[in-house]
């Protein structure tokens, strides 16, 4: 099997970039991946595939069901998972499958990820009677948006039906060199909520204070004050993040202004104090504004939940791709405090969320994501669905 998935996977190497490539030059942002879709579809039709559309709008699944052995026993179901959005951000590479659309840009390698799953696609469409069990493709809209496609795809139903037992997914790594892939059990990324307020008071000449409620002031406290309950609240040993990256108080040398807005974002990986934290941080916002004489409209858009790579599935998952890697090529990642929301699955069933290397130093690939300069060695697309196709019927066995 080993080999089998190795030879299809070079054989379809070239045709995965071509795929990426086309995926690239099209861009299009989280929930308007129209034409992405009905890429996607025809290309598993042309395999042999019937996706279902539309599911949460723009997202597809697909089904193959390996067919070595023909048992009424239960079928295992594992779930493979890409998305497919891309960001608002022009692209600043030139390279020929740079983006045609002004201003979006596949800067966090979805394209990269969805055309692995096509190609994971293939391979085990050719390979389904040397398999048993079902394997579930799920191509997912809209991961980086808010409230983020996996949520919307599985309130539709995706984790039923055949329900999967293990959910796999991976990223592009452009800190790991290409040809390396990196997994992580238990905590691996952050929960990710954004902080709005508006602090209130009543502005005025700075000369005349005694007469105003300065909102700079009480603005001022306030974010000293939330960064003591990430140092004193929170439980030590485990890892948070509060920044704030807006601040505007918009008066001038002389004049206090009415207002300030703020706006940040606060990253944990404990679902509890995730809550605590938000509970004590407008507790203490609102008491502090109301002491000063001023008030606080404290505002949190919830975002994705912590994201846990079960334990003894990744344990599986490592051992299988150090089978198909070797030992060197498989790497131990560290936390990571960005979002993903992928997380939301890992909240439901066991999940995996690993990353696959496509960093080239002596090629410049180097960008991280979400830059205008990022891209990818293509060479990782192979590995991207081969290891993918490898990780699936492995784990359909082992069970
Ligand atoms: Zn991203
Ligand atoms: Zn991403």
């Amino acid at each position: 099997m080993l080999d089998s998935i190795k030879t299809l996977a070079r054989q379809y190497a070239a045709d995965i970039v071509q795929t990426r490539r086309h995926l690239h030059a099209h861009p299009e942002l989280s929930f308007h991946e129209h034409n992405t879709a009905r890429y996607v579809a025809d290309q598993l039709k042309a395999i042999g595939i019937t996706p279902q559309e539309g599911v949460a709008d723009t997202g597809l699944v697909a089904i193959i069901e390996g067919t070595r052995n023909d048992t009424s026993s239960p079928r295992r179901v594992v779930g493979l998972r890409a998305d497919m959005d891309a960001l608002p951000i022009h692209e600043a590479n030139e390279v020929s499958y740079k983006s045609t659309v002004e201003g979006v840009m596949h800067a966090c390698g979805h394209d990269a990820h969805t055309a692995s799953l096509l190609g994971v696609a293939r391979i085990l469409h050719v390979l389904r009677d040397q398999f048993d069990g079902t394997v579930k493709l799920v191509f997912q809209p809209g991961e980086e948006k808010a409230p983020g496609g996996a949520s919307l795809m599985i309130r539709e139903g995706v984790l039923e039906n055949p329900a999967p037992i293990s959910m796999i997914g991976q990223h592009v790594a452009p800190n790991i060199p290409v040809g390396k892939i990196g997994f992580r059990e238990g905590m691996y990324m952050a929960s990710t909520d954004e902080l709005y307020l508006t602090v209130r008071g009543k502005g005025g000449h700075a000369a005349m204070p005694d007469n105003l409620v300065d909102p700079v002031l009480i603005a001022s406290h306030i974010i000293v004050a939330l960064q003591q309950v990430i140092s004193r609240n929170r439980p030590p040993a485990s890892p948070s993040v509060l920044s704030f990256g807006r601040f505007i108080a918009d008066g001038v040398t002389n004049v206090i202004p009415n207002e300030v807005t703020i706006q940040g974002t606060f990253r944990c990986m404990n679902e509890e104090w995730r809550a605590e934290g938000k509970r004590r941080m407008v507790k203490l916002a609102e008491g502090i504004a109301d002491a000063m004489g001023g008030s606080c409209e404290f505002t949190i858009v919830h975002g994705y939940p912590f994201l846990q790579n079960q334990p003894e599935l990744t344990r599986r998952l490592r051992a299988q791709a150090v089978e198909y890697m070797g030992a060197d090529n498989v790497v131990d990642l560290d936390l990571w405090m960005a979002g993903e929301d992928f997380a939301f699955y890992s909240q439901v069933v066991d999940s995996c969320f690993y990353r696959l290397g496509t960093r080239n130093e002596a090629r410049g690939i180097t960008s991280g994501v979400h830059t205008p300069t990022f891209d990818i060695d293509e060479s990782a697309l192979e590995t991207g669905a081969g290891l993918m196709s490898w990780l699936a019927v492995q784990e359909l066995a082992t069970l």
